[in-house]
């Protein structure tokens, strides 16, 4: 057999629904030394991380950590240690990763009432409202804050409350939020929120920082069945995150990917919430009016768009599949393709942390316009970045 060539990847700027780009530091803080995952220098590491997932995640949880997998793992983590056989489950499905929430729930066992609202729309309140008090047995409800599918964003306080109301424990998405826009788990009062490290965190993909509240921990620890998963249940996984004590061996944590999110949370603090926060809205205001300039529309209104994940509708008779391979074959640029109901109706362009920078802006309108002018499509020309420009002055 041949020995295949070392891989260098291809430099690609990466404006998709993830992963978006790594900073710098994260990949350098990734190439370190991997040292022994119950090295006392790295259980010191491991303390640090929890502290600044805490911060991120606007918690004093104790039980906060990353699970060593990606984000779809963080959800399942949630549901596995907060679902039981026969335990009915609301899940708020306005997209994909709805969906998933509600696949979850039957895996578990449980039985899922699903409240639907139309994809590109935001998980309706008065909605809920309704389940909470047609099903008074309801256990768990869960929804995605920030739903990558769309680009819609919910009102995760208001959905919060209403589930508190009713006794309910939450379970929320936050892959796409954190980083990105408020997440405010103890504000909130949150039970069991789950997030990723390749969306706003600039960080690479393979790990779900997860934080359950002390209701939520008090739910695991009461279960009359063991958890299903043996590699997700938080009873074995603390014996390894749990605080101070004596750490027991559970399973090889990825070390050099652990460095990288420690790097990454650094970056992110050192910049501020708020900071990060208007940071995306800012460059999100400015691709906006670049694209509207070129005639182009975004999917979500207004009130519920998200910052950092734009859904555009792509203009009649355009082939959305070469726009976007042109893209990348001459311009190194990565957007996203429309899922599920708006398969092949919109392009997905994010605005994710080390990705939501004024370049990255200015890149993909200018590199749009290039490859829709090329196809012939007729739009202004040269008016996409000068409105852009006048929004970052503003
Ligand atoms: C990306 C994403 C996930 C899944 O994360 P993976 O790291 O791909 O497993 C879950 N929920 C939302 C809202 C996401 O955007």
């Amino acid at each position: 057999m041949a020995i295949a060539a070392s891989f260098h990847p291809p430099r690609r700027v990466l404006m998709g629904p993830g992963p978006s780009d790594v900073h710098p530091r994260v990949l350098e803080a990734m190439a370190r030394p991997t040292i022994g995952h119950l090295d006392p220098e790295f259980v010191r590491m491991m303390d640090e991380l929890k502290a600044m997932l805490q911060a991120a995640f606007r918690t004093e949880n104790r039980l906060t950590l990353p699970v060593s997998a990606p984000g779809s793992a963080g959800m399942e983590c949630c549901f596995a240690n907060l679902v039981e056989p026969g335990d009915k489950v609301i899940v708020c499905r306005n997209g994909v990763f709805g969906e998933r929430m509600r696949e979850n729930v039957v895996r578990c066992g449980g039985e899922a009432v699903v409240v639907d609202d139309p994809w590109g729309e935001p998980v309706d309140p008065q909605k809920l409202a309704d389940a909470l008090k047609a099903h008074p047995d309801a256990k768990v409800v869960a929804f995605v804050h920030a739903e990558t599918s769309t680009g819609a964003r919910s009102d995760a306080e208001t959905l919060v409350r209403l589930a508190r109301e009713h006794g309910c424990l939450t379970i929320v998405d936050t892959v796409t939020a954190l980083g990105g826009i408020p997440v405010e788990v103890d504000a909130w009062g949150a039970d069991a929120v789950y997030a990723g490290t390749q969306k706003c965190l600039s960080c690479a993909p393979g790990l779900a920082p997860v934080t359950f509240s002390e209701r939520a921990a008090e739910r695991v620890r009461a279960r009359r069945s063991p958890v299903q998963s043996w590699f997700l249940d938080l009873n074995l996984v603390m014996g390894y995150w749990g605080e101070g004590a004596r750490r027991t061996y559970h399973h090889t944590a990825p070390v050099n990917a652990l460095y990288g999110l420690h790097e990454a949370l650094r970056i992110l603090l050192e910049e501020g919430l708020e900071k990060a926060w208007a940071r995306h809205r800012r460059h999100h205001e400015a691709l906006r009016a670049g694209l509207e300039a070129m005639g182009l529309e975004l999917a979500v209104r207004p009130e519920a768009r998200l910052p950092q994940l734009n859904a555009v509708r792509v203009p009649e008779g355009v082939d959305e599949a070469a726009v976007r391979r042109a893209l990348l074959e001459r311009f190194g640029l990565e957007i996203g393709a429309g899922l599920g109901d708006l398969a092949g109706k919109v392009w997905r362009i994010g605005l994710m942390g080390a990705s939501c920078t004024e370049r990255h802006v200015l890149l993909c309108l200018s590199a749009l316009e290039a490859v829709l002018a090329d196809m012939g499509v007729r739009l202004p020309r040269g008016e996409a970045v000068e409105a852009a420009r006048a929004a970052w002055a503003a």
